[in-house]
């Protein structure tokens, strides 16, 4: 039997998301809100010039994340509704960050091996039709008979985000506003 862990969440946990918790310990994506590492520079940056002998300027780092923030924010800040319906429960810090609200998830786990039930399925479709979603968001994990079946049945597209891996970006700047650029376009 497939799907039996398998829940779409509730509007009591789309609230807790608003508060800003609804992730915490048990998200790892942690990386897609660059001001998510400043608190851990320092002891980082310590750390690794004392194994090294280098002098990683811990300020200098802190400037350019906090400058990517910025130029994350403001492609975001051109979407007036960033409501997210995602792959897997990926999006939490990024949503907080900037100002986002997940709905829910196709595989609404930390993992991503978990398969969708049409059930669950059915209960997401009515989600995204009372949010105004307006893109079904896939990636890593993600059927993708499942994704653009959803997206199929709700008339808008299915944008499969690379959150996981650089896909072609350079490094983690441009992934990141790669990311926030493929998102702002599907929403707007
Ligand atoms: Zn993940």
């Amino acid at each position: 039997m497939i799907g039996e862990n398998i829940t779409v969440r509730d509007s009591d946990e789309v609230h807790a998301e608003e508060d800003g918790d609804a992730h915490g310990a048990g998200d790892p994506h942690l990386w897609l809100s660059p001001l998510s590492f400043t608190q851990a520079l320092p002891s980082l940056t310590a750390a690794i010039n004392k194994a090294t002998g280098l002098s990683i300027d811990e300020a200098a780092a802190i400037g350019r994340l906090t400058q990517l923030d910025n130029e994350i924010n403001e492609v975001i800040s051109s979407v007036s509704s960033c409501v997210l319906l995602s792959g897997h429960d990926e999006m939490g810090y990024f949503a907080d960050r900037y100002g986002c609200t997940v709905i829910g998830a196709i595989i609404p786990s930390f993992s991503t091996t978990s398969e969708a039930t049409a059930k669950q399925i059915a209960d997401l479709k009515m989600l995204a039709e009372s949010n105004n979603v307006k893109a079904v968001f896939t990636g890593l994990g993600t059927p993708a008979e499942v994704s653009e079946q959803l997206a199929s049945e709700l008339g808008i597209a299915a944008v499969s985000l690379s959150t996981h891996y650089l896909n072609g970006a350079a490094n983690y700047r441009e992934f990141m506003l790669n990311l926030a650029d493929q998102i702002a376009e599907a929403l707007r």
